[in-house]
């Protein structure tokens, strides 16, 4: 069964394949209330070194994380793979949005970079969505693999203190996402929507501790 929030040392663990420490963070956060305890590679004594992400999907890239995690750890491991989805740029920067603009770049200088390209492009022409893609393995042989998206804009300009990486430059309802309290961009974040699927599924497969 999935346990209720607090039962931590009773849930069934789950190595969460990432070494983005703010994407660990709305991971566990939106996982621990749905009954799934997501420990981190450090706490399970794992190294999971660098993992080339060759997909070109973000479904592909996901199951390449999760399963490198699976492997090294031998925990049921659980992977995102994220990005952003500017229709005006053909869908780019897609699976490269961590890449966006250049090796050793900072968020900051990412998103200035995305802004930049897009100088030119009028509000109407600006909307973009948020995609995120979950795997979660089991076993070998048995793989989930969830989709969310959350549909908004891209900005002219930077705005709010709060999330991480592209948040300040994406528009949802009028505001940016870095205004958005952590709950709230939960319910209705690409993120948010697609760990509610993962739960539904691994519900259905009676997962127990
Ligand atoms: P990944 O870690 O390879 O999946 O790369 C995800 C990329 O998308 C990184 O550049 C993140 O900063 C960005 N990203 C994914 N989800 C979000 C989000 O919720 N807010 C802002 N940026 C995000």
């Amino acid at each position: 069964m999935i346990f209720p929030r607090g039962e931590r040392e009773n849930m069934k663990k789950f190595i969460i394949a990432t070494n983005n420490a703010k994407k660990l963070v709305e991971l566990d956060r939106i996982l621990n209330p749905l009954g799934i305890n997501a420990v981190t590679a450090r706490d399970a004594g794992v190294d999971l070194g660098d993992v080339e992400e060759t997909g070109t999907t973000f479904e592909e890239n996901a199951l390449i994380k999760a399963m490198s995690a699976f492997e090294k750890s031998g925990l049921p491991a659980i992977a995102d793979d994220s990005g952003l989805v500017v229709d005006a740029l053909d869908g780019c920067p897609g699976v490269y949005t961590a890449r966006y603009g250049g090796e050793g770049l900072s968020d900051k200088e990412r998103y200035m970079h995305l802004l930049d390209e897009m100088k030119d492009i009028p509000k109407d022409e600006r909307t973009a969505r948020f995609v995120s893609a979950i795997c979660c393995v089991l076993s070998k042989d048995e793989v989930i693999t969830v989709r969310g998206e959350c549909v908004g804009e891209i900005a002219f300009e930077p705005s709010g203190e709060g999330g991480f990486g592209y948040d300040p430059i994406f528009l949802y309802g009028g505001k940016s996402f870095a205004f958005l309290t952590p709950e709230k961009k939960d319910s209705i974040s690409h993120r948010g929507k697609a760990l509610r699927l993962l739960r539904e599924e691994l519900l259905k497969k009676n997962i127990d501790g």
